[in-house]
């Protein structure tokens, strides 16, 4: 298990503090999928950054709790942010959005696995881990050749199989993709979900995936969690987000997803999500939600519970007004 509880992270810059990650809670099961949706600039990857513990300057943790457990041979440790970096490939892995600013350009793949897996893991000789890479990436359908291979001798999809490898080849209880299909064709794109779920289900461990993909999280993940300008607004199941979505901006970015068969315009959401630096006051989806209401303006909607695993942080559910009516009564009394 791993939770954030009212995590800010913001990141500091001349003009005042970035609340990319602005008061999250999130709670992270064994053995799930789950998608981080919303569009490019909301928080998603920094997010992603937070999770992982790679938490430096300009980016700063300002408040909240990160508690992970990790279990290593029948022994639960217990690890907040500080302690990620120490347990990074074995505990928990990143799998980045361009695999070319992440493999070293000049060393060959094989290389590459040595130099990470003796850098972080308690590795045999070198033969010994060449044959186990060779094994690992034959279990993935990957051609051995790849390890003899300089990076930029490989195509774009081959680099992120390598990746995904690279970040899985000692089984980490989390593994982190951060858009690990963009800028691939669609078929390579379905090659690489595969290849994820794929080891997920061998492994039996925690696949975080971000991707501004609705289509993406549609066809892979078992939980969502909607992000809007630093914040989530709605988590839940990804059968009841498609099915029954609660809140405005969810309802939106699916209504914006093409559907097979179906030719009619595709309502795109107007307006853009707003300024980290300066998000509007109350709910951040106000100035383009059709359903503003006067409190929409005045004070921030807290994610409650709408039903069973379900959350959703909006003024439309009689819970989120409720809850801000006590919060408000709390304050004055
Ligand atoms: Fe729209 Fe108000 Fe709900 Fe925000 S709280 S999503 S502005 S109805």
């Amino acid at each position: 298990m791993y939770t954030l509880t009212n995590v800010k992270a913001y990141y500091d810059s001349p003009r005042g503090p970035i609340k990319a990650v602005d008061d999250v809670s999130l709670e992270i099961r064994p053995n799930e999928i789950l998608g981080i949706a919303g569009e490019s600039g909301c928080g998603k990857s920094t997010l992603i950054k937070v999770i992982y513990g790679h938490i430096n300057p300009p980016l700063r943790l300002v408040s909240g709790e990160i508690r992970a457990e990790m279990k290593d041979n029948g022994q639960v440790s217990v690890l907040s942010a500080k302690d990620l970096p120490k347990v990074w490939w074995e505990f928990i892995s990143y799998v980045p959005q361009a695999s070319m600013s992440v493999l070293n350009p000049v060393m060959r793949i094989e290389n590459q696995f040595f130099d990470a897996v003796s850098r972080f893991h308690r590795a045999g000789n070198r033969e010994q881990i060449r044959q186990q890479v060779a094994d690992y990436l034959q279990e993935l359908d990957l051609p051995v050749e790849v390890l003899k291979a300089y990076p930029h001798q490989l195509s774009g999809g081959m680099r992120q199989r390598v990746l995904v490898a690279l970040a899985t080849f000692l089984h980490p209880q989390i593994i982190l993709a951060d858009e690990p299909t963009t800028a691939l064709d669609v078929v390579v794109q379905r090659g690489i979900l595969r290849m994820l779920t794929r080891v997920q289900q061998t492994m039996g461990n925690t696949l975080i995936i971000v991707s501004h993909d609705m289509g993406v999280h549609y066809q892979i993940t078992h939980r969502m969690a909607i992000m809007y300008a630093g914040q989530l607004v709605e988590v839940g199941p990804t059968e009841r987000i498609f099915s029954a979505a609660q809140h405005p901006y969810t309802e939106m970015l699916i209504k914006s997803l093409p559907r097979i068969g179906d030719h009619s315009a595709r309502e795109g959401i107007s307006g853009r999500p707003p300024s980290l630096l300066d998000p509007p006051p109350g709910c951040p989806f106000a100035p383009r939600c059709p359903h503003a209401m006067d409190i929409c303006t005045q004070a921030r909607p807290p994610l409650v519970q709408i039903e069973d695993d379900h959350l959703s942080a909006c003024f439309l559910h009689e819970e989120a007004m409720a809850a801000a009516h006590a919060q408000k009564v709390g304050a004055q009394s």
